[in-house]
Parts: structure tokens; sequence; C-alpha cells
């Protein structure tokens, strides 16, 4: 299992902050990419008390940069920063934190600096994270963020020091640079303690490549996935399936004076439009993965064709295709039909509605296929239902 890591992306580091490292801004949208393509993602805070012995607000004598000894250790003078609860502390609103699963924080400690994600300066105290991580099977850490000769480093230098395969996506981080050449002496200095230098480029085409995931039984093999599919091996055959918790509806709506509901939209897949019975996926909204079937049903039915109905009967489950996917798609039928809004789909969708007699439907299909339209073969189906049910 891998994690991402990101380190310090808040507002005293960026454009404007107290320790604005320059283009610290620039790598945000970057960041926020590479998260959605990790099973784990962390998130570290810098978390000072006011009175840090870090500050240079407490050390009047001493220029900002110079160095001194605290607890036993150099320390580095910095402009007062990410102070508790201040707005300099937060992180960067643009950081899209919806994938963040959880969130570390470091510099608590008056008396002693803490760079490192994993422990404070001393190591004396460690955050959690690395039992975090741990506890969930992570092997392989990913680090970015803010600074890479400073946070980001000691991060992943303690990574790689308590045996995670330990990765740097060095485009995903901007340095200090307090002296020149700093960054590029500890992209060195990483690169000699085995940690991989790597471009997010290269991430985002091998997260395709992964072995292995979070809820794959033994007899599945990955063979490369996106957010919403992956490609498994059992066996020799390969076949696509959605994450466990997603599963599919679909609706035979008839109306009192029986006509169907059918939708049409493009399908990238086919490379056309295809005519279909209303359908949608149930538990795909993260935090929502146990919606009941006959919910999800009724809030497609209502997004996708405006039509809200008295009485819902479930059918029965088919398979949707089985030679390329475990897909299950269980049917419903909703009669008393009342028209709410036009529908249309959500803002991603461009779904067309039609209302076509149940008598016409045959020929009606016929016509749009010579239009260069396809059909679904499940509207097929919808049509043996609908013709055995009294309205
Ligand atoms: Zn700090």
């Amino acid at each position: 299992m891998r994690a991402l890591i990101v380190v310090d992306l808040q507002n005293d580091f960026v454009e404007g902050g107290a320790l604005a490292v320059a283009g610290g801004k620039e790598i945000v949208g970057l960041i926020n990419h590479l998260t959605c393509q990790f099973d784990l993602v962390i998130a570290t805070q810098d978390w000072h008390p006011a009175d840090h012995q870090s500050f240079a607000s407490q050390h009047p004598k001493l220029p900002v940069g110079s160095k001194f000894m605290l607890g036993g250790t150099q320390q580095t003078v910095w402009p007062d920063h990410c102070v508790q609860g201040s707005f300099g502390a937060d992180f960067v609103p643009q950081f899209d934190r919806s994938c963040v699963s959880q969130i570390f924080r470091k510099g608590s400690n008056r008396d002693i600096d803490s760079y490192s994600g994993f422990f404070d300066n001393n190591r004396k105290q460690a955050t959690g994270l690395e039992q975090y991580l741990r506890d969930r099977g992570v092997e392989e850490v990913f680090v970015v963020g803010l600074a890479t000769d400073y946070c980001v480093k000691f991060t992943a230098l303690d990574a790689a020091s308590l045996g995670f395969k330990t990765h740097l996506i060095s485009d995903a981080c901007q340095g200090v640079e307090l002296s020149p050449g700093d960054i590029e002496r500890s992209i060195a200095q990483m690169q000699a303690a085995g940690i991989v230098i790597q471009q997010s480029e290269q991430i985002m085409s091998t997260t395709t490549q992964r072995e292995t995931t979070l809820d794959l039984p033994d007899s599945l093999e990955l063979v490369g996935h996106t957010k919403h599919l992956q490609l498994v091996k059992r066996g020799k055959w390969s076949f696509v399936q959605r994450p466990a918790s997603v599963r599919v509806v679909c609706i035979v709506a008839l109306t009192d004076d029986r006509h169907l509901l059918l939708v049409e939209q493009h399908r990238p897949p086919v490379g056309c439009t295809v005519i279909e019975l209303p359908a949608g996926l149930a538990g795909d909204i993260i935090g929502h993965e146990d919606e009941p079937l006959l919910r999800a049903a009724q809030r497609e039915l209502l997004e996708e064709t405006g039509f809200v109905a008295k009485r819902w009967r479930e059918l029965t489950s088919v398979t949707s295709s089985a030679g390329i996917t475990n897909e299950v798609v269980t049917m419903f039928i909703a009669t008393g039909l009342t028209q709410q809004t036009s529908g249309g789909g959500d803002s991603s969708e461009n779904i067309q509605v039609s209302t076509i007699p149940l008598s016409q439907i045959p020929q009606w299909l016929t016509e749009q296929q010579a239009l260069g339209k396809m059909v679904d073969s499940r509207v097929y189906a919808g049509l043996y239902f609908a013709n055995l049910i009294e309205t």
C-alpha cells in the first residue's frame, strides 16, 4: 500500500506568508492532482506555540537564518511562522483536502523544532505518523510539499530510515534555498539515503502498474486502475470491476398511459449516442457507501428524467456484460409517475429524455439506430417487464 505525505502546505510557507517559499503556490494544483492517485494521503502541519524557540522574536539579537544551539541541536532562527490557530498556520485554501485522511501536527513543543513529519529534531518524540502508516499496511511513501531542503527532506529521510520505500516527487516540492545550492544538496542527500527521486509524470503513469490494492482478494490480481475502475485478473481472465461499495441500478419507468421513459447520452467507449433505461450508481459517493439500492434508483430517476414514482418494485438482478465485468445491475419498475423537473442528469452529464408509447418502442428504436445511435440491451429487457405489468 502506498501513501502520499503532503508536507506543510500552509499559508506562511507560500507567497505572502511569514516564511514564504518561492513558487510555493505553484505546486498546489499538482499536489491536488496527485492526491487522487494514492490509497492514503497524509498532510503534515507546522504548528508552533507563539513563543517557539526557533522564532526570531525570541532572539532579538540573532538575525534570521543564523544558527544557535537549542536543546543540544543546532537550530536556525526563523521568522515567526505557523503560530497555532493563526491564518499562517492554516492550509493553503487552494489545497483540496478531500482525499486527506489524517493530519499530523508538529513543532508544538516550544523548546525543540520539528522539521520531519515523523519526529522532532532530536528524535525524542514521535508524531504518531509511523504507527499510523504501519497500522494501515503502508510500505511505500511519496513525499511532496514545502520545503524541499527542510521539512520535506527530513520527512523523507525519516521515512527511509524507518524502512519505508521512499520517493520524493521533486516537481511537487519547492525549496527555501537559504544558501545557494541547498536544494541540490538536499536532493543529493536524499538520493544517498536510498530515496527515489521522481517526477510527478512518472507517478501518474506508474499508478496503473500497481500490484496490489486495499480490498482486492487473493484470487484477483490488479492489472491497472483509475479512480473509478479496476482492471483485474482471475487466473488468465482479465475483467473490469468497480470499487466494492459501488452497485448499479436501472429503472423501468412506465407512465400511467403506458409510455416508457428512455434516456440517451453520448458514451465515449462506443463513440456514439446510446439509448438506455434510466440508471446509475449506488454507493459511489464517499461517506454514502451503504446507500440503499431503492433510494439510489429513486434519486437516479429524478436526476436523469425529472420524474418521481408512487410505486416501486425490485424486479431482478442481471449481469451487464459478464465476459468483461463482474457488474451486476438491479432492475426496478417504477409506476405512478409524475414529472417534477426537466431532468437531464447532473452538470457533467448531458442526458436527453424521451417518453415513448410502449407499443411504438420497437419501431422507434429501429429509427434511432438508423440515425447512428445504439441501443443498450437492457432497454429490451425493460420492454419485456413493462409489457408484463398492468398500469
Ligand atoms: Zn516551523
